[in-house]
C-alpha cells in the first residue's frame, strides 16, 4: 500500500515596502514572491496586489497580497520554508514592523489552530488588520477562523 501523503492548505500574507536591487517595486516583490511561493507547495489562488499606508516605525508605504497554498510541510516546516524565501529577497533580520523588502506570514491553516513558541497560527493580529483581510477576502472570502468562528468577510466587515 502506498503512504498517504497528507495535505494542508495554507493562507498566506504578503507585504513589501522596499525595493528590491532586481525585483524593483514592492509591488513587483510581492509578485515575485507569489511565483517563488510555488516551490513550496501548490498555489491554488492569489489575490490582487494592493496599497497600503504603514503601520508602526515603518516609513513607507505598502504592497500588500494574499494567496492560498496547498502543501505538504506541517506548519513549522512551511514557516522555515518562508522564512528561507525572505531572506532570499534579502531581508535581514530587523525591526519588527519595520521597513522590509519582503514579509510572509502565515494567517490561517486547513488544520485549525497552532501555537508553539515561534509560530501561532491563526496569526496573532490578522482581524485588525485591513491590509491583510482585504486580499484575503480576494482568495478565500468563506474561510473561518477557528478562534472567533467569523468567516474572512465578516472579519472584514467589521473593520
Ligand atoms: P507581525 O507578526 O505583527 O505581522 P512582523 O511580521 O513584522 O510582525 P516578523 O519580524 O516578520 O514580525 O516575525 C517575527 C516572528 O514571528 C517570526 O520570526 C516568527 O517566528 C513569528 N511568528 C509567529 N507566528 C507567525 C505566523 N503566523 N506567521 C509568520 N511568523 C510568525
Ligand atoms: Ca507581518
Ligand atoms: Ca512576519
Amino acid at each position: 500500500m502506498n503512504a498517504v501523503l497528507v495535505s494542508s492548505s495554507y493562507l498566506i500574507a504578503l507585504g513589501s515596502n522596499r525595493r528590491h536591487h532586481i525585483y524593483g517595486r514592492p509591488r513587483d516583490v510581492v509578485r515575485a514572491a507569489m511565483e517563488e511561493l510555488a516551490v513550496l507547495g501548490t498555489v491554488t489562488a492569489r489575490s490582487r496586489i494592493i496599497t497600503t499606508d504603514p503601520i508602526g516605525p515603518a516609513q513607507r508605504r505598502f504592497s500588500n497580497a494574499a494567496l492560498v497554498i496547498t502543501s505538504e510541510y506541517d506548519p513549522l516546516s512551511l514557516l522555515a520554508g518562508l522564512k528561507h524565501i525572505e531572506s532570499e529577497f534579502g531581508r535581514r533580520t530587523g525591526q519588527r514592523w519595520g521597513d522590509r523588502v519582503l514579509d510572509l506570514d502565515i494567517v490561517l491553516w486547513s488544520g485549525g489552530a497552532f501555537a508553539s513558541r515561534t509560530l501561532t497560527i491563526p496569526h496573532r493580529e490578522f482581524r485588525l488588520r485591513d491590509f491583510v483581510l482585504k486580499p484575503a477576502q480576494m482568495v478565500a472570502p468563506g474561510w473561518r477562523d477557528p478562534v472567533t468562528g467569523l468567516s474572512i468577510r465578516q472579519l472584514s466587515a467589521r473593520i
